[in-house]
């Protein structure tokens, strides 16, 4: 016993110790080991080997996934110009296995559907490398508020987020997607390690009203895949009722699904049929994570498939406003020097919210009747007669997209950040500001003078 087992739940304890037998002591002496701490590249921006280069302290590979990295907690990297620039995203190292269960790829539709704050949903997007459509929604406004804003600090131009009810989300958009991933909310058994809230929220009521919220949640989620689709179901929780239970259940009433198995079968744990009452089957090939047998946190992750044939998928939406097309095409060419590269990069339509321009992606058929905070990738502020670049178009653009980039040392990025102007010598106009070759922001240069750009809200001392 250590001081971590001992503030274990008792009757999370006694359930642990009954379905682990002799492998419990294990389980309890992790809690008296140091949490995991990763990180996860971003796919959109650079090549791996780039990303090692630039990046200022050690990483270690996380072995079931890409693009994941372990590093030491004195890093800090959340206090890095890299962070803001939207370079990689932080990220507890099992909560990256979903969404290699999920694998998703370029070019399809795919709806994360809790996704706040947008671990998984940034994940699926730098697989996705900003070709097809990306709807991640969260029912909690304040939750999908913090999504949007880290969707929007990794430079994805092809998520529309939103805010809405599972039963809405299903009703919107029937037979819809290739992809679906319930990343549900659960008892959090698996960040007990982690978190001391979770600990302290635990109850047996709790794991029961998680499973009956699961099972709900799951049955809208069914209706938004295509047939022929995949759907991916995971937690951060051990209990068996939350995973091959409310799994089990599902599939007891929709023999359309089948559990498939995925390529991290041998590298992590299976699913216990033996731990519920009428396993589906294959249970087993669901995938268990466990703190005491990998460098990570508790998970389960179940990924079905929906029989039937995956229909041919048809362009949607006409070509848009074509007088504001131009418009903001010449803006983008003549002031912010965005050339073909990055514009051959982002089909879509030019929708208006007010002032604001977004580019909605092209798969995406309607906004009607959703509640959206981001329809797309934020271009422009419509002012009189005149645009400004948004701050979410910076963080899009690559070495090479704009000819209008200019490098910042460490110190200058760090002051440019806190939203100080910096001394510039003979450019003028609007400018890409970039550390590393990562952009960071705009800047509008005029008499020797970098005028800072950098949304207020943003703005921080590293
Ligand atoms: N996928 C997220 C990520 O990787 O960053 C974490 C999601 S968290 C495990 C579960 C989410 O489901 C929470 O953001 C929570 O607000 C949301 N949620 C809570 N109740 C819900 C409900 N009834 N329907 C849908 N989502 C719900």
């Amino acid at each position: 016993m250590n001081d971590r087992t001992a503030v274990l739940p008792g009757a999370f304890a006694e359930r642990m110790q009954r379905l682990l037998g002799g492998e419990y002591e294990a389980f309890a002496a992790s809690y008296g080991q140091g949490r995991q701490y990763g990180l996860r590249r971003n796919l959109q921006k650079g090549t791996e080997e780039e990303f090692i280069r630039v990046m200022p302290f050690p990483l270690e590979k996380v072995t079931w996934t890409r693009e994941g990295y372990y590093y030491d907690a004195a890093a800090q990297p959340g206090r890095h110009v890299l962070h803001e620039a939207g370079a990689y995203y932080i990220q507890e190292p099992s909560a990256m296995a979903a969404v290699e269960a999920l694998a998703p790829q370029p070019g399809e539709r795919i709806l994360d559907l809790c996704a706040a704050p947008g671990g998984k949903s940034t994940q699926i997007a730098g697989r996705m490398q900003g070709q097809g459509l990306l709807i991640s929604n969260e029912v909690i406004g304040e939750r999908a508020r913090i999504l949007s804003q880290n969707v929007e600090r990794m430079g994805i131009s092809n998520c529309v987020v939103c805010s809405e009810k599972p039963e809405r989300m299903s009703a919107l958009f029937p037979s819809f997607f290739d992809r679906v991933l319930v990343d549900a909310p659960c008892s959090g058994e698996g960040m007990f390690r982690k978190e001391e809230a979770a600990r302290q929220e635990w109850s047996p009521e709790a794991v029961r009203m998680c499973a009956e919220r699961q099972a709900m949640i799951l049955e809208e989620a069914a209706k938004t895949v295509k047939p022929g689709g995949v759907l991916v179901y995971s937690t951060c929780t051990f209990s068996p009722e939350e995973n091959e239970g409310t799994i089990s259940a599902f599939l007891r009433a929709h023999d359309e699904y089948n559990i498939e198995e995925t390529a991290l079968e041998g590298i992590l744990s299976p699913g216990r049929a033996d731990w519920v009452e009428q396993p589906a089957a294959g249970i087993g090939h669901t995938l268990r994570l466990w703190p005491h047998l990998l460098r990570g946190e508790g998970h389960y992750i179940a990924r079905l498939r929906k029989q039937g044939q995956v229909t041919d998928k048809k362009p949607v939406q006409g070509a848009g406003d074509k007088k504001l097309c131009k418009l903001i095409e010449r803006f983008m060419r003549e002031e912010l020097g965005i050339g073909d590269a990055w514009i051959a990069r982002h089909p879509g339509r030019l929708v208006r919210f007010g002032e604001q321009i977004y580019l909605m992606p092209a798969e995406m058929t309607s906004l009607e009747g959703l509640r959206i905070l981001r329809p797309g990738l934020q271009l422009a502020t419509e002012k009189k007669n005149r645009f400004e670049p948004a701050h979410a178009l910076a963080l899009t653009l690559l070495p090479g997209d704009s000819s209008r980039m200019y490098g910042l040392s460490g110190q200058e990025a760090a002051a440019y950040l806190r939203g100080e102007s910096l001394a510039c010598g003979e450019q003028r106009g609007w400018t890409v500001l970039s550390y590393e070759g990562y952009a960071l922001g705009f800047g509008k240069a005029s008499g020797g003078q970098m005028k800072n750009h950098y949304p207020k809200g943003l703005r921080k001392s590293l």
